[in-house]
């Protein structure tokens, strides 16, 4: 279904897709949630050509998610068979997505075989996103390493975080949509101490774990 089509046929279904001008904005995305939220069991509407930025409609199945924790992956700015096991959706070095192996709906509670283990003992309603990079990064003293996170893909995440925000009407605090290196003080869920966004390479101005979630969540609140 082309977008100027699938604008055409929400409209008439009652909902407000914000014009039809076939470019899936925030508007279309949001009609589009509304129609698929209201319709039980409604076939996920596959559009020709889903922008850059928006995660594809058929990466963010019917699921109920109350969280999304982000991540690096410790490799590389190419997304791994290896990596995409451990996430839902990944953002390479120069921005692109990849989805990964386990579909979201796997992690509704309770999970599901094949489900994505993101995170120790946090996995279930918890969406796991990730950043490809920071291999051989090294935290004191700090040494970026061959593969440093991009602001590209810092930017790309904050639109999936903005599109999966919509998509299970998650609320953006410090408990829904946080970094893994946030969990344990956060959550008070223990974790293996691995480091993970605890630095931004592109912006060293910004501290901490604390710090960089709070960046994020700010970013993508301004965008809902
Ligand atoms: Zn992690």
């Amino acid at each position: 279904m082309s977008v100027l089509a699938l604008q055409r046929r929400l409209t008439a279904l009652g909902f407000d897709p914000g014009g039809i001008d076939g470019a899936i904005g925030p508007n279309t995305l949001a009609a589009i949630n509304e129609a698929l939220d209201r319709i039980p069991g409604a076939p996920v509407w596959k559009v020709d050509l889903p922008p850059a930025g928006v995660v594809p409609l058929d990466w963010m199945p019917w699921a109920v998610m109350t969280r999304i924790i982000f991540h690096w992956t410790a490799g590389q700015h190419k997304a791994s068979a290896g990596d995409r096991k451990h996430y839902h959706i990944l953002v390479e070095g120069d921005g692109k997505l990849i989805r990964g192996i386990p579909s979201i709906d796997l992690n509704d509670a309770p999970v599901k075989p094949g489900y994505a283990a993101h995170t120790l003992n946090a996995n279930g309603d918890a969406i796991g996103t990730s950043m490809c990079g920071m291999a051989g990064a090294q935290e004191s003293p700090f040494k970026a390493g061959p593969a440093p996170m991009t602001e590209e893909q810092w930017n790309r995440l904050v639109s999936v975080h903005v599109a999966l925000c919509r998509r299970y009407t998650i609320n953006v605090s410090r408990k829904t949509l946080l970094s893994h290196a946030e969990v344990q003080e956060t959550l008070g869920i223990k974790q293996r101490g691995k480091w993970d966004v605890a630095v931004l390479p592109f912006d060293r101005s910004v501290k901490g774990a604390r710090a960089i979630g709070d960046r994020m969540r700010a970013e993508v609140a301004a965008r809902l």
